[in-house]
C-alpha cells in the first residue's frame, strides 16, 4: 500500500468512529465520500474570517471571495485539463448539470422526430432529464443495451445512431455495475456522425484523471461531494464553442450584462449566463479545497490503490456461497451483489448491525434493476481511505450473514 494513501485515511475524522458498537466500515462513498479535515477545515476558515457575496460588492470582503471563487473555477480547469475558465459552470451537482444541458442545449437543438442516445446502466439523472426532454419535443430515447456481463454493446451505436440523433449521453462509470464505458470508442463514432455527447462522471471524476479535451467530449459533469467535497456543490464543463451558443436556463442575478424594463435583458457571458442566483459560495471553497486535497495525493495514485482494492475485493468476495456479483471483472469503484435470494435491504441492515456501511436499493437505475430482475441490490463502494482489513471484515460479515440466513 502506498503510504500517502495510509497515511490520508487518517485525514478523515468520520472513518474514525464506532457505528453500532464496531469499528465504522464506511463503503459507500459512491453515494457520498466523506470529507477530510483539510475541506471541513477549508470551509470554516472561509466562513469564519471570509465570507461575503460573490460578484457584487466592491468591497474588500467580497472581492476576496469573488477572487477565491474564481480561482476554484481555475483549480477545475486544470483538474479535468479543460481550456478555459469560460468552460467551467457551477452546479449544484451532476443533476443540475444534466438538466441544464437538456434544458438550455436541449431545447435549443432537439425537434419532434430526433432521438438521444443514453445507455442501459444510466443513473435516472442521465435518464429523466431526457425523457423530459423528450416529451417537450416529441423526440425519443435510444438506449444502448448491456451485455450479459454487464459491459455495453458498442457496435450497438452503429444501428441507433442515425440521422436525427442530436446526443449522446453515456455514464463513465456505472454507479451499480463499476462498468467502465468505452468512451473512446463511443465517442469516435458520435463524433463521426456529428452526434454531440455528454459524459456523467459522477463515478468517473474521482477515481482516476480525466482529461476532457483528449476524451473529445462536448459536455462533462461531476458532483462535489463524490469527490471528498461538499454537496451542493458540481461542476458542468462545456467545450467554449458550445457554451458559447446556449441560451440562459434559469434566469436572475449575476447571469445578465444588462436589464431593462423595455428593452429585455442582455445575458452575461459563460460561465456566468448559466450561474444565476447567489452561488453555493462555501460550498465551492470547499470544492477547490478537495480538488486540492486529491491533486496533492495524485489521482493516479489513488487510481492503482482503488484497483488494486476492488481487485482483492473481488477475489475474497468469490469466497462467499450464494453471493451474485452483478457486472463485468474490469470496473472501478463499485462491487454490487446479492447474498442467494435474500433481500438486499436484510443483507445491508445485517451488515449495518457489523459497522458496515453498504448502500442497498435500486440505486437510482430501475431499469438496471428490471434487467437483472431484482429489486434492489446491496452495493460497497470504495474510496482512496479504504483497506484490505475492511474488505476482510466485509467478507467476513457475509459468510456470518449467509450462516445466519442460510
Ligand atoms: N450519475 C451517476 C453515475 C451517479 O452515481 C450519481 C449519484 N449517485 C448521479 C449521476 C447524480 O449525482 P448527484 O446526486 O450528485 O447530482
Amino acid at each position: 500500500m502506498n503510504e500517502q494513501i495510509a497515511q490520508a485515511r487518517f485525514d478523515f475524522p468520520v472513518l474514525a468512529q464506532r457505528v453500532n458498537d464496531k469499528p465504522l466500515v464506511y463503503l459507500d462513498s459512491a453515494a457520498s465520500a466523506q470529507k477530510p479535515q483539510f475541506v471541513i477545515e477549508a470551509q470554516a476558515d472561509f466562513e469564519r474570517h471570509h465570507y461575503a457575496a460573490v460578484h457584487r460588492g466592491i468591497h474588500t470582503l467580497s472581492a476576496e471571495a469573488t477572487s477565491r471563487v474564481e480561482a476554484v473555477r481555475q483549480q477545475v480547469v486544470d483538474f479535468i485539463h479543460a481550456q478555459t475558465p469560460s468552460e467551467i459552470v457551477f452546479t449544484s451537482g451532476t443533476t443540475e448539470g444534466i438538466n441544464l444541458v437538456a434544458n438550455s442545449w436541449g431545447n435549443q437543438h432537439v425537434r419532434a422526430g430526433d432521438n438521444i442516445i443514453i445507455s442501459e446502466m444510466e443513473h435516472h439523472a442521465n435518464i429523466v432529464p431526457w425523457q423530459m426532454l423528450c416529451e417537450r419535443t416529441g423526440a425519443s430515447v435510444r438506449v444502448i443495451p448491456l451485455n450479459s456481463d454487464g459491459t455495453l454493446q458498442i457496435d450497438a451505436l452503429d444501428t441507433l445512431i442515425d440521422s436525427r440523433t442530436r446526443l449522446l449521453a453515456v455514464a463513465q462509470v456505472s454507479n451499480v455495475l463499476g462498468t467502465i464505458a468505452p468512451l473512446e470508442a463511443l465517442i469516435a463514432k458520435a463524433k463521426q456522425a456529428g452526434v454531440v455527447v455528454l459524459v456523467d462522471g459522477a463515478q468517473g471524476a474521482v477515481h482516476g484523471p480525466v482529461d476532457v479535451q483528449s476524451m473529445g467530449c462536448d459536455f462533462y459533469v461531476f458532483s462535489g461531494h463524490k469527490l471528498y467535497g461538499p454537496s451542493g456543490t458540481g461542476v458542468l464543463y462545456g467545450r467554449a464553442d458550445i457554451l458559447e451558443s446556449m441560451p440562459p436556463w434559469s434566469g436572475g442575478g449575476a447571469m445578465i450584462e444588462s436589464v431593462s424594463l423595455t428593452e429585455g435583458t442582455q445575458y452575461a457571458c459563460p460561465p456566468w449566463r448559466f450561474e444565476a442566483g447567489t452561488p453555493n459560495i462555501t460550498g465551492i471553497i470547499g470544492l477547490g479545497a478537495a480538488i486540492e486535497y486529491v491533486t496533492r495525493l495524485g489521482m493516479g495514485v489513488i487510481h492503482d490503490w482503488e484497483a488494486e482494492l476492488i481487485r482483492y475485493a473481488m477475489e475474497m468476495l468469490q469466497t462467499v456461497p450464494g453471493l451474485h456479483i452483478y457486472g463485468p471483472a474490469d470496473r472501478e469503484g463499485v462491487i454490487a451483489f446479492n447474498l442467494g435470494a435474500h433481500h438486499a435491504y436484510d443483507v445491508g441492515s445485517f451488515l449495518d448491525s457489523y459497522g458496515i456501511a453498504v448502500r442497498t436499493g435500486h440505486h437510482c437505475a430501475m431499469p438496471l434493476m428490471s434487467h437483472y430482475q431484482v429489486p434492489a441490490m446491496c452495493r460497497a463502494s470504495f474510496a482512496l481511505y479504504n483497506t484490505r482489513e475492511e474488505v476482510d471484515t466485509l467478507v467476513t460479515s457475509l459468510h456470518r450473514i449467509q450462516q445466519l440466513l442460510g
